[in-house]
């Protein structure tokens, strides 16, 4: 999720730039908004960035400011309607609005919108909030997304776009992370990461602040604490694996806190082992760690086909499947006849880790170590992380040594919430760790909570 407010730039080519270093957060759809003298523009499509947008349609998307967005189903079905940016009419102009996050009482508001005559084109939480803001009685668009974020509850950050105006906002736990730079003297970008930054030769200023609304327009930016902070309570798993390893969050390098998961990891659960492997890509990092600290050579054990995004975002279980043979090979002049520490970030569903067990033995693994760079998740996610409900989390339904078992390995071992805490350097307050330890910073309506947590 990106935004610009840039006068002189080529801003959709920028967005475009900007999507493409995003494209790790989302592939079943992308979107720009551009703001011009006609009111707002947008082109949206399903897949990733460079098959949405290509010249013409670029070329089609002038303005002085933008948004954009890449899209990871979290509500919602993979439809085109669900695509955003999602565009409504506010009593002061066209909107156009993008959402990272998951809210909880996004059924609820639907329900009232919809018995107020509000009528939905696709089926996300996001289109709640567009269509929220759009209803707010409020003339200014700031003073109706501030009376917005009063009514919805849950994980948001938001790009949203009007003819003159560019808003970016975060909720009052700061769940999802969202970054503001600075592209020249005057012009802003914000974006989801702050790597995405140097793809477009922006510097990045500040993190937008939980229950902040920063605003860009032709006088500069400016900033309201629209909601009092809550707790912070930042997504754990945007260290583990979300975020790229070249941003940065609460002012920590998430390369380095993998890294250093690594280094822990060995400390904790050492293993007797010929040659460490990281899983590619974001178990790489802390499979380093691993072999620093275990004085375990690091070697390249499995070669990634680049061109197969990562198998936990796609959407369903046989595309999951595909996914895992499609993207790893092994290396058997690595493997054969050693004995293999595979280090990885997480395990979720356990398909991908099934799989990779045999793959490596295969290839000529004598023992297969299998260290994992987080605790196990035994709790379902609902601020924006797919992780299903807890009767398909493998860790909710059987111990560690029944999930050795599964999946074959000679050993297995998961780093520890203190150690994860450690390596990240900052204190487990400030995070959400719900899927790890069941406390959620942000109450779950009670009808919510069950759709996920039903173990039979
Ligand atoms: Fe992140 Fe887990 Fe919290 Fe979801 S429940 S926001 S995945 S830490």
């Amino acid at each position: 999720m990106c935004g610009i407010y840039s006068p002189e730039m080529d801003v959709s080519r920028v967005m475009f730039f900007t999507l493409y270093a995003l494209q790790h957060r989302g592939q079943e759809g992308a979107g720009i908004s551009v703001a011009n003298e006609q009111g707002l523009q947008t082109h949206t499509g399903l897949g990733l960035a460079a098959n949405v947008f290509d010249e013409e349609a670029l070329g089609a998307l002038r303005g002085h400011a933008a948004i954009g967005h890449v899209r990871y189903s979290t509500t919602g079905s993979n439809m085109l309607q669900n695509a955003q940016p999602l565009c409504a009419e506010h009593s002061s102009g066209p909107i156009a609005l993008g959402h990272n996050g998951n809210l909880v009482n996004a059924v609820e508001l639907r329900e009232q919108l919809a018995a107020c005559g509000v009528q939905f084109a696709g089926t996300t939480d996001s289109e709640v909030i567009v269509k929220l803001i759009a209803a707010r009685p409020e003339d200014d668009i700031v003073e109706a997304v501030a009376a917005t974020m009063e009514q919805i509850r849950g994980a948001y950050s938001l790009v949203i776009l009007t003819p003159d105006r560019l808003l970016a906002v975060r909720d009052p736990w700061g769940v999802r992370p969202l970054w503001i730079g600075r592209i020249n003297a005057k012009d802003y970008l914000v974006a989801s990461e702050d790597c995405a930054f140097a793809a477009v030769g922006a510097t990045a200023l500040r993190e937008v602040e939980p229950g902040e609304i920063v605003t860009i327009d032709r006088d500069g930016m400016h900033s309201l604490q629209a909601v009092p902070l809550q707790r912070k309570a930042v997504c754990i798993f945007e260290f583990v694996y979300i975020a790229r390893p070249d941003s940065h969050i609460y002012g920590r390098s998430v390369y380095m806190a993998r890294r250093r998961m690594g280094n822990l990891l060995a400390q904790q659960a050492p293993a007797d082992a010929d040659v460490v492997i990281g899983v590619p890509l974001t178990g790489i990092p802390a499979g380093i760690g691993y072999a620093e600290v275990s004085k375990i050579p690091y070697g390249e054990g499995l070669i990634q086909n680049r061109y197969i995004f990562r198998t936990f975002i796609q959407p369903d279980q046989r595309m999951r499947e595909l996914g895992v043979r499609m993207k790893l090979s092994p290396l058997r002049e690595a493997l054969r006849g050693r004995r293999v520490v595979v280090v990885d970030d997480s395990i979720v569903r356990g398909t991908s880790k099934r799989q990779l067990v045999p793959l490596l033995k295969d290839a000529g693994a004598r023992e297969v170590h299998v260290r994992i760079a987080s605790p196990p998740q035994r709790y379902p996610c609902f601020y924006g992380v797919d992780t299903c409900d807890r009767s398909q989390l493998i860790a909710a339904r059987m111990s560690v040594p029944e999930i050795r078992e599964h999946l074959g390995a000679t050993s297995l071992e998961y780093l520890s919430l203190r150690n994860l805490v450690e390596a990240i350097g900052v204190s487990r307050e400030h995070f959400c760790r719900a899927c790890l330890d069941n406390r959620y910073p942000i109450e779950i309506p009670q009808d919510i909570r069950i759709t996920k947590f039903d173990l039979e």
